[in-house]
C-alpha cells in the first residue's frame, strides 16, 4: 500500500467514493447516518500520515485539523472546507468509479445500467474535456464527487502545502462536514475551536467558476381557520378551511413569483406543503430572493394574496407566520472584500479565469458566512450531481488544488504588504 502522503488527488478521489457515506434527512441522529464516520476516519488518519498531528474526528462527525504558519509574518488563519456526506436523493452504496481515459468525446454508456447514458448534448462541458480524462459511476449509484471531490482536493492540497515548505502560508485549518446534504452541515460546529477568521468551501462545479452569493431565505407557514358545522345543517354556517386554502393557491401567479418559472437573479415563493381539514388547514411555503428587500415584497405578495381571499370569508380567520431560514453570504462577504479579491488573484496565478455566480440556493457557506466565518464556494469539477450521470474531470480537480496552494500563499503575500 502506498503511504498516505503518495497518494495523488485522483486516487484519493477514487478511494474516497467507493465508501458509502449518504445522510439521511429523516434521522434525528448526529450525524444523521454513523457509516459517514468511516470516510471520516480514513482521512484523520491519513493527515496524520502527512504529519497533521492534531487531525480529529468529533463525535458529531466532524474532523479538524491546522496545517502550522511557516512564516514569521502574521497572516489571518484561513479554512478550507468541504462535506463528507452524498445526498439522500439517489444511492450511495457499493459506488464504482470509473475512470475514462483519454475521452473521445462519444456518449458514455455506464456499464451497470445500459439505460444511463452521457452525452454533449445534455453535458456541453464534457466538450471541454476531450482527450483529457473523466471519472464516472458505473450505473447504479451517484458518484459522490459532490463532495467527495472537495475533500480529495483539500487533502492533496493539504499534502502539498507539507511537502514544500518553500511555499509560504499562513495557519490553514481544514474542516470536513457531515450531513449538508440534509442541511445540517453546521449544526453542530464548533466554530470556536475550529480558529479560522476566514473560510472556503470546495463545494462548486466547473472550472473558474467562483460563488460569493446565495439566496435569502424565509418559511411562510398560514393556517386558516374555517367554521364548522354538520354538513347537513350548515347553510350559512359552514366555512370550509380547504376550500380557502385551495382558493389562496389558485391566486399565485403561474407565470412569474414561482420557482417553475423563475432563473437567474429572481425571486420566488414555491408552496411545499398542505395539511387540514375542513375546519382548519395550514399551508407551507419557502420564500426566496438575493436582497433582503425583495424577500420582504415577496413574502408581502403572498400575505396580500391570502388576506384578499381572506375577505372575501370575512367569517374564517388566518394566521401568517413567517420564520428566517438564511441570508445571502454576500451581505457578509461585502465586508470583507479581501476574501473575495485574493481568491480571484489565486485562480489568476493558477491560469483559470474567474467566473462569478449567484447560488439559487443556500449552502453550509452561507450559513458559516453568519457564524463568523465568512466563506465564498471555490469549484471543484464536479458535474451532475444528486444523479448515476455524475462525472468529474481531472483537469478541474488539479486546477482546485492549485488554486489551494496559490490561495494560501496570496493569504501569505498581501499580509505582509499591508505591515
Ligand atoms: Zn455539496
Amino acid at each position: 500500500m502506498l503511504k498516505a502522503y503518495n497518494y495523488t488527488c485522483v486516487e484519493r478521489f477514487i478511494r474516497y467514493v467507493q465508501i458509502d457515506t449518504q445522510s439521511d434527512p429523516k434521522s434525528g441522529q448526529y450525524p444523521s447516518t454513523e457509516k459517514q464516520k468511516n470516510l471520516s476516519k480514513i482521512v484523520v488518519e491519513e493527515l496524520m500520515a502527512m504529519g497533521v498531528t492534531d487531525a480529529v474526528l468529533d463525535g458529531f462527525g466532524y474532523v479538524y485539523a491546522t496545517i502550522p504558519s511557516n512564516t514569521d509574518k502574521q497572516v489571518p488563519v484561513i479554512c478550507f472546507c468541504s462535506h463528507v456526506d452524498t445526498a439522500p436523493d439517489c444511492s450511495g452504496t457499493n459506488v464504482k468509479p470509473v475512470l475514462h481515459h483519454n475521452y473521445d468525446g462519444k456518449n458514455i454508456t455506464l456499464p451497470d445500467d445500459t439505460t444511463q447514458v452521457l452525452s454533449t448534448n445534455e453535458f456541453k462541458y464534457l466538450k471541454e474535456h476531450i482527450g483529457q480524462s473523466i471519472i464516472t459511476a458505473s450505473g447504479n449509484t451517484l458518484l459522490g464527487a459532490d463532495d467527495k471531490a472537495g475533500v480529495a482536493e483539500i487533502m492533496d492540497a493539504a499534502n502539498f502545502l507539507i511537502t514544500h515548505p518553500e511555499v509560504k502560508h499562513g495557519t490553514i485549518k481544514i474542516l470536513f462536514t457531515p450531513d449538508e446534504e440534509i442541511g445540517k452541515g453546521t449544526a453542530n460546529l464548533d466554530i470556536k475551536k475550529l480558529g479560522a477568521d476566514f473560510g472556503y468551501t470546495l463545494d462548486g462545479g466547473e472550472l473558474g467558476t467562483l460563488e460569493d452569493e446565495t439566496f435569502s431565505a424565509d418559511a411562510a407557514e398560514i393556517t386558516i381557520h374555517g367554521v364548522i358545522a354538520h354538513p347537513g345543517y350548515a347553510k350559512d354556517t359552514l366555512v370550509n378551511a380547504l376550500k380557502i386554502a385551495g382558493e389562496i393557491l389558485a391566486r399565485l401567479p403561474k407565470r412569474q413569483f414561482s420557482p417553475e418559472t423563475t432563473d437567474k437573479r429572481k425571486g420566488f415563493v414555491h408552496p411545499v406543503r398542505v395539511e387540514g381539514l375542513a375546519e382548519k388547514a395550514t399551508l407551507e411555503f419557502i420564500v426566496r430572493d438575493f436582497t433582503r428587500e425583495g424577500l420582504k415584497a415577496n413574502t408581502k405578495r403572498l400575505q396580500k394574496i391570502a388576506e384578499e381571499v381572506l375577505q372575501k370569508n370575512p367569517k374564517a380567520k388566518m394566521e401568517f407566520k413567517v420564520t428566517e431560514q438564511y441570508r445571502n453570504m454576500k451581505e457578509v462577504l461585502d465586508q470583507h472584500l479581501q476574501v473575495m479579491q485574493y481568491a480571484e488573484e489565486a485562480y489568476k496565478k493558477s491560469g483559470v479565469k474567474v467566473r462569478k455566480q449567484s447560488i439559487r440556493g443556500g449552502t453550509d457557506g452561507s450559513r458559516l458566512s453568519f457564524i463568523g466565518l465568512p466563506c465564498p464556494n471555490i469549484f471543484t469539477g464536479m458535474q451532475g450531481i444528486h444523479s448515476k450521470k455524475e462525472w468529474i474531470g481531472v483537469r478541474d480537480m488539479k486546477k482546485s488544488v492549485e488554486v489551494m496552494v496559490n490561495l494560501a500563499q496570496v493569504w501569505e503575500k498581501r499580509s505582509s504588504e499591508r505591515g
